[in-house]
């Protein structure tokens, strides 16, 4: 089966080096490293406005069989091969998130879309939260997401009352898109323990009408605890068919976004045999890399549901939670927090127990990943890493830190050393960066070194976290080139990356990130055909309008897992 995809301008990317191959030379080369980008994997050097120069790919039974110039593109193909025509579209590798919550994406994208423009007014968020109230089993929450309230007609947040109209009798919820206010109604007040007297909580606030009465919206911390308390609650309670269809969703959701293979940030043994039974139904439409959460790792083991089942799913990382977040104040830090709740942060484990978890998971052949964002708690997870890759130059396993929020530029020197893989969210920086700021004064802009890191040699990956942000990886690419909070402020200018560098922590730095260089991450002969279809390239036009770009196709071993805009993708 044969696919020639023309009439589209290509950006090949090239294939993360890691420090086994990078080695001294790495250090300082920028200008190179830039330029091995920019003309890809060397088809048809064009490069200078960041595209191979490439105009035709041919795929071949799920694999790129060729990509170049159009008449050659086509002299390779067998007579008879379908064509699709782009356009003048933007063919980029498949994106790749590094760091996701897959199961709290579908969970939230299996509740009423209230997004806008596609819910235009309240009347219409009602209307769908009515729609979504019958099939929520008894025991669930009405749960809808994705509204901005300055986009809905009313130009505010929704009520209490107005929620209550829509359900009356069960508990109510809508999520902001930015996951950090939702809307209950008086039946999840009610539940959630929040009444018409209570102060604020320090970390959040209640919307209140002129007489001081909850309004139903609700800010920050207490937002978060609801959140956190609904996904637990609700994920718990689900039979394997629904667990199968949020799934299904999650996976829709994040092929809109043009998202080709996922990291799940933390996989439990249910999750994996969702995923499992996903994928023998040929209904996992990413390529999922679970991190196992440590404690469940023996019952992987026992279950034989480990390492790589398919070409769409393998576990063979493992999770570890070194501290607590930015956002909370809980990431250890050296010295205090300025603002509430102070203190310096959580370490979950004394520094003797985290090295020697580690050492047990690298002697069990896994991959290890520990989340660490405070500089404090990066420094200890580096000490073990130290310890345990003693006599293992260029980090064999691959070792990974999640986040990275706070490496200091000493911290990052000794990450470099070691080889240690980084996986972060350039889009944290709008999502969250004013609190950061708040919370990180002088040294906030040291926050997200990314071009820091890169100038080091580390091999970083993008993600999302989502749903902690949107797991739209535009917006994360836009985020590491402009670096601007919501408030306006940028932070660290001098680590903003050029477009290709952000573009690589998405392709080629996420494949490397999950083990999966030598067959995605880059477009060229031979490898997997993921790919994903944009209306314009990110490399070239206005940084600000990358969020905007539209995804008009996603393909994943050649076959399109999502099609928007129009394009005449053959199914697959
Ligand atoms: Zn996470």
């Amino acid at each position: 089966m044969e696919l020639i995809v023309e009439d589209a301008e290509f950006v090949t990317m090239a294939p993360a080096r890691g420090s086994e191959a990078r080695g001294s030379e790495a250090r300082g080369s920028e200008a190179r490293g830039s330029e091995a980008g920019a003309t890809g994997s060397g088809t048809a050097g064009r490069g200078a406005a960041g595209s191979s120069g490439a105009q035709g790919m041919l795929v071949r039974d799920g694999r790129i069989a060729a990509i170049g110039p159009a008449a050659a593109v086509r002299a390779a193909a067998a007579p008879g091969a379908a064509t699709v025509r782009l356009d003048g579209a933007t063919v980029v590798p498949g994106l790749i998130d590094a760091h996701c919550h897959v199961m709290n994406v579908g969970y939230l994208a299996a509740g009423a879309d209230c997004s806008q423009p596609s819910a235009p007014d309240i009347a219409a968020i009602q209307a769908r939260l009515r729609a979504a109230a019958a099939p929520t089993p008894a025991g669930s929450w009405v749960t809808g997401s994705g509204y901005v309230e300055y986009k809905l007609a009313e130009q505010r947040h929704p009520t209490r009352a107005e929620l209550d109209a829509a359900v009356p009798d069960r508990p109510a919820v809508i999520y902001h898109t930015s996951l950090h206010a939702c809307v209950l109604n008086s039946a999840a007040l009610r539940e959630a323990g929040f009444a018409d007297g209570q102060p604020d909580p320090p970390d959040g606030a209640f919307g209140r009408d002129e007489q001081g009465r909850l309004t139903g919206v609700v800010f920050e911390g207490p937002m978060f605890r609801v959140f956190a308390d609904r996904l637990r609650d609700d994920l718990a309670g689900m039979d394997a068919a629904a667990r199968g269809r949020v799934v299904r969703r999650a996976g829709q959701r994040l092929a809109s976004l043009g998202i080709t293979a996922a990291c799940d940030a933390d996989l439990r043994c249910p999750t994996l045999a969702a995923y499992a039974e996903a994928d023998a139904d040929g209904a996992l439409s990413q390529r999922i890399y679970g991190l196992t959460v440590h404690d469940q790792v023996d019952e992987l083991v026992r279950s034989g549901m480990g390492g790589r089942r398919s070409g769409r799913l393998a576990a063979q990382a493992v999770k570890i939670w070194a501290d607590g977040g930015m956002s909370s104040r809980t990431a250890a830090i050296h010295g205090t927090y300025p603002v509430p709740p102070y203190g310096s942060g959580i370490m979950y484990f004394e520094p003797a127990e985290l090295t020697a978890m580690v050492r047990d998971f690298d002697a069990r052949g896994f991959q290890v990943c520990v989340h660490a964002q405070g500089d404090r708690a990066i420094e200890i997870t580096l000490d073990a890493y130290a310890r345990v890759l003693a006599g293992k130059p260029g980090n064999p396993g691959r070792h990974r830190i999640e986040h990275g929020g706070a490496m200091y530029p000493a911290l990052t020197a000794r990450a470099a050393e070691l080889g240690i893989v980084l996986v972060s969210q350039p889009g944290f920086l709008s999502g969250l960066g004013d609190g950061f700021a708040a919370a990180f004064g002088d040294q906030a802009d040291q926050l997200y070194a990314f071009r820091s890191w890169r100038q080091a040699g580390i091999t970083v990956a993008g993600s999302s976290d989502a749903p902690v942000i949107t797991p739209d990886p535009l917006t994360g690419i836009r985020d590491a080139i402009v670096r601007r909070t919501a408030g306006g402020r940028v932070l660290g200018p001098d680590e903003r990356l050029a477009a290709r560098d952000a573009l690589a922590l998405y392709t080629a730095g996420g494949a490397y990130a999950m083990r999966r260089e030598s067959e995605i991450g880059s477009l060229e002969p031979g490898k997997l055909a993921d790919f994903t279809v944009l209306d314009r390239n990110p490399l070239t036009v206005d940084p600000e309008q990358i969020a905007g770009i539209q995804v008009l196709a996603t393909v994943v071993d050649g076959a399109p897992t999502h099609r928007g805009g129009g394009v005449a993708f053959p199914e697959g």
